[in-house]
């Protein structure tokens, strides 16, 4: 059996590290989370938000604009929270309803107060090794091997999936940890193959349990990024999740088959409670961190 990965330690710890830090800031680090329209999953995600800032003691704002807003009046919003004093982070839910430009949208954060670090200069300066507020997700992937003391350095890690919030920041942060990275993706060649040469595989493709035995390597260490909600009992039973299913008619699955996990890898993440906990943990990270940089610039009458 592998060792469980357990995400809500990992979690735990990193926001117990940052209240000695919350406490020497002047004033409560400020997050704005934008939520536009009423996205079930999306307003699960953004509570859940809202809560850890509560937990953490942050002035939180939510902002709900109506579903059909326009892209133009959305910009005004963003406008408004980048020129507010007691914002240090914004975040804007995705996804956004379709007649909105969303690309424009993440650009018009700014870049010192983008605590989701998508701006286009933070990608900037996570390639570049710069410090800046980096992707949550990846960032808690990587906070995960360090407390566990996994090794990355001259390890083999292959990325599955190549999003802008996911797969490429991962992988960029896998090579500055000195891994030798591979990102593979729907069009890739022998994807089982290329996945079992890895000594630590990052699954991030948005297909529950595609990942099965024979693209793990024995021993490997699997992180399971992906959140999907099975609602057939069939399904559930064959992700050994059929207790769960009884009880509450559907279950989450990763792109990992747990089983298949379980019996070939050294060591993984659950879903829930692996990678999910650390996404919001890292979101409180950067805003503390973004709060702290304005903070010290307005003492020193910076802005
Ligand atoms: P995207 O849909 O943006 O990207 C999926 C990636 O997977 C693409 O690069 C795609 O390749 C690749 N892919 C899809 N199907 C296959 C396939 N059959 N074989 C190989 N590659 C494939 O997803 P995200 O990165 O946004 O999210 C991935 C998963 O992670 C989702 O389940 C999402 O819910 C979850 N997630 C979880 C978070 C957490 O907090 N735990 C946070 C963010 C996401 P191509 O580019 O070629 O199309």
């Amino acid at each position: 059996m592998a060792k469980i990965l357990d995400g809500v330690a990992v979690r735990n710890g990193i926001l117990a590290r940052l209240q000695p830090r919350i406490a020497k800031l002047g004033r409560a680090p400020g997050l704005a989370v934008v939520l536009v329209g009423h996205d079930p999953a999306s307003e699960v995600y953004v509570r859940n938000k809202v809560k850890a800032c509560a937990e953490l003691n942050f002035f939180s704002d939510k902002l709900t604009p109506p579903a059909d807003i326009s892209t133009e009046g959305l910009l005004a919003i963003i406008d408004t929270l980048n020129k507010r004093d007691d914002i240090d982070g914004i975040l804007v839910q995705m996804p956004l309803p379709k007649q909105i430009d969303a690309r424009r949208v993440l650009e018009a954060i700014a870049p010192e107060k983008d605590a989701d670090g998508f701006h286009p200069m933070n990608v900037g300066h996570l390639v570049a090794g710069r410090p800046g507020p980096r992707a949550c997700t990846p960032a808690g992937v990587m906070e995960l091997l360090k407390h566990y003391s996994i090794p990355v350095s001259g390890k083999r890690a292959v990325v599955l999936g190549r999003s802008d919030i996911v797969g490429k920041p991962q992988a960029l942060m896998l090579l500055h940890e000195s891994a030798t990275v591979t990102i593979c993706h729907s069009r890739t060649a022998n994807l089982a193959e290329e996945c079992r040469r890895a000594d630590i595989l990052v699954a991030a493709i948005g297909k529950a349990g595609f990942v099965t035995a024979e693209f793990i390597a024995p021993g490997a260490t699997v992180i399971d990024v992906g959140i999907n909600r099975v609602t057939d009992a069939a399904e559930a039973e064959r992700f050994g999740k059929a207790a769960g299913f009884a009880k509450a008619g559907s279950v989450l699955v990763g792109d990992v088959h747990p089983l298949d996990a379980d019996r070939v890898a050294g060591a993984y993440t659950p879903v829930p409670g692996g990678v999910g906990p650390l996404t919001i943990a890292m979101l409180m990270a950067n805003t503390v961190e973004l709060s702290e940089r304005r903070q010290s610039l307005t003492k020193q009458g910076v802005i």
